[in-house]
């Protein structure tokens, strides 16, 4: 259903971003992968989901912190009918602790990335009269955690980016929505369980239940692959009036 249609993904050389990417490309689309650095890692795996899905991807290098690079990456794509904002980081620390170079990484690159971008794509989602703009906000762009300042400042921001943008382009054939993960096992998250284990003296199976999962009453992660089949929805016929809206997709955890 999306064959001939481009794909920008930023961040998307692990976890949900490439979920996302490989559900795209399943559906047929063309997909731009993206990340900071420049491996042959990088590029093997644009050949390697190429390959697999026989559709056309390339990587392209972009740090999302600079908004010059935000505006070349969709520049780069030659069309961008999907933009999904994806690349995020995380810092905890309490506010009075929280060093202010850190917050202005955290707001550059999970909120400011998704202004430039979406400012790049516009004009040629306007001229083609279609477009799908998917922001990967969180649970935490509509509830909070203590010692997360940027990170919940950025997603709340990043939701209310969405709803502007859904207004902007009503009624142009370009929908603008967010994803709200809970918890997603990602190896970013994975990353973290024995830490976790240490600091609680915890089997893995009791810190996932007790510590990572205590918000999360379906009591399981999400995966990448539900993600990705989210955004596919997204982009899909039957998502054409889905506009300025979130899309929970969290166990329950913004129900509590
Ligand atoms: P991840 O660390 O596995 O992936 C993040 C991606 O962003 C990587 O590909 C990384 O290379 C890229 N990235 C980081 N800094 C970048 C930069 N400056 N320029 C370009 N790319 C950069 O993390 P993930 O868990 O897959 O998270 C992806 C998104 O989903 C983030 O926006 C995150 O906030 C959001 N999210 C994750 C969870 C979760 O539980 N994992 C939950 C809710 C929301």
């Amino acid at each position: 259903p999306l064959s001939g249609r481009t794909a920008v993904v930023t961040g998307s050389t692990s976890g949900i971003g490439l979920g996302i990417a490989r559900e795209l490309a399943a559906a047929g689309a063309n997909v731009v992968l993206n990340s900071f650095t420049d491996d042959r890692a990088d590029h093997d795996l644009a050949r390697q989901l190429g390959h697999e899905f026989e559709v056309e991807v390339r990587y392209v290098q972009a740090d999302m912190s600079k908004a010059v690079d935000c505006r070349a990456l969709v520049d780069s794509s030659g069309t961008c009918d999907i933009l999904v904002n994806n690349a995020g980081i995380q810092h905890v620390a309490p506010i009075e602790e929280f060093p202010p170079a850190k917050w202005d990484l955290v707001l550059a690159i999970n909120l400011s990335s998704a202004f430039h971008t979406t400012a790049a794509a516009l004009p040629g989602m306007r001229a083609r009269g279609w477009g799908r703009i998917v922001n990967v906000a969180s649970a935490h762009g509509l509830t909070a955690s203590p010692y997360k300042s940027a990170y919940v400042a950025a997603k709340h921001g990043l939701v209310g980016l969405t709803k502007t943008t859904a207004l902007e382009v009503a009624g142009q054939g370009i929908t603008a929505n967010a994803i709200c993960p809970g918890y997603v096992l990602t190896p970013l998250v994975e990353a973290q369980i024995p830490d976790q284990m240490k600091a609680h003296d915890m089997d893995r199976e009791t810190v996932i239940r007790e510590v990572m999962l205590a918000r999360q009453p379906s009591g399981q992660f999400a995966t990448v692959e539900q993600i990705g089949g989210t955004a596919a929805f997204l982009c899909s016929d039957a998502a054409a009036q889905i506009t300025g809206t979130t899309i929970s997709v969290d166990g329950g955890w913004t129900a509590l």
